[in-house]
């Protein structure tokens, strides 16, 4: 094994459907072409967003693709106690603060424009944990494997939440403590959460941990030209292992790779061997792929 170790972090909200397929495949072949580590990181912090049972629904789902993991699944929602860890780390060196605003009242604005930071503003009310954006490294600057040098500045982004009035904990400081922790030096992912890097990465410096490889996988569309995803219905991932052969095809080719189109119908671990053998992460292009609707709808 080499010193490779890349995650999938899907978020139990919904069954997984084609642009999570194509973002688990592309960090698999990533991991599995270094010979690497690869894991499964169920991202169940929100648990009124998550219906029961859909983190097995999802391993399911992986397993049927032959996307097999390495060591235990991590789920946050068993990792409180680091997030909190890490939270008072931030607010020791003033980088976290409370804060009291609803969303209702700064809906002018862009981004929260960080009436807290000097003292909560309504201290009877509950409040949040707010990371001070201004006061972090800033710019962020990174070279993305796909889309090459990002640099963005936080205080731009805006303070973002790290832990919930409700008290749940909030995804950016959840992914950064739960990288480190694992110690995941690289990431495979979709491109909307390219922005998100910048707080990931301040988050990073600031709690002293190393910032992994970031590649940042282009946007599956749906076929109204949408971005699939749960929040539009994109139909769940079918099992059976017609739909699945057809689709592990499907998603090699999204991510250009060109699979050979006699390999089209052959089982999966062929396909996966042949895919980890090619994999080119050079091959992506940053563009928008449109899933051809058969791709979607062979459970029939
Ligand atoms: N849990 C996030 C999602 O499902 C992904 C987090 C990540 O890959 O950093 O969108």
């Amino acid at each position: 094994m080499s010193g490779y170790r890349g995650r999938f972090a899907p978020t139990p909200s919904g069954p997984l459907h084609f642009g999570s397929l194509v973002t688990a495949l592309a960090s698999y072949l990533d991991a599995r072409h270094a010979k690497g580590t690869w894991l499964v990181r169920i991202e169940d912090i929100d648990p009124p967003r998550c219906p029961p049972g859909t983190d097995s629904r999802i391993l399911r789902q992986l397993e049927a693709f032959g996307l097999h993991w390495d060591e235990d699944v991590c789920y946050q929602s068993t990792r409180y106690e680091a997030y909190q860890t890490a939270l008072e780390q931030l607010i020791d060196q003033g980088l976290a603060y409370p804060c009291s605003c609803s969303r209702k009242e700064w809906q002018e604005y862009a981004v929260y424009p960080g009436w807290c930071r000097s003292g909560v503003r309504h201290p009877e009310r509950a409040f949040a944990w707010r990371l001070r954006s201004d006061l972090g490294e800033r710019p962020i600057v990174w070279q993305d494997r796909l889309f090459a040098r990002q640099c963005f500045d936080p205080a731009e982004l805006g303070d973002v939440v790290l832990k919930r009035k409700d008290g749940l904990w909030a995804y950016q400081l959840a992914v950064v403590v739960d990288d480190g922790d694992q110690h995941i030096n690289q990431i495979v992912r979709g491109t909307d959460l390219l922005d998100n890097t910048a707080w990931q990465c301040q988050l990073q410096r600031a709690l002293n941990l190393p910032q992994p490889h970031y590649l940042h996988l282009p946007l599956i569309a749906a076929d109204n030209g949408q971005k699939l995803s749960k929040q539009n219905l994109a139909p769940a991932l079918p099992t059976d292992d017609k739909s699945v052969r057809r689709l592990l095809h499907e998603a090699l080719i999204a991510l250009d790779q060109a699979p050979a189109p006699f390999l089209c119908d052959a089982p999966v671990s062929e396909q996966l061997s042949a895919a980890v053998a090619a994999w080119d992460s050079i091959r992506l292009q940053p563009h928008m792929y449109r899933v051809p609707p058969r791709a979607i709808w062979t459970n029939k």
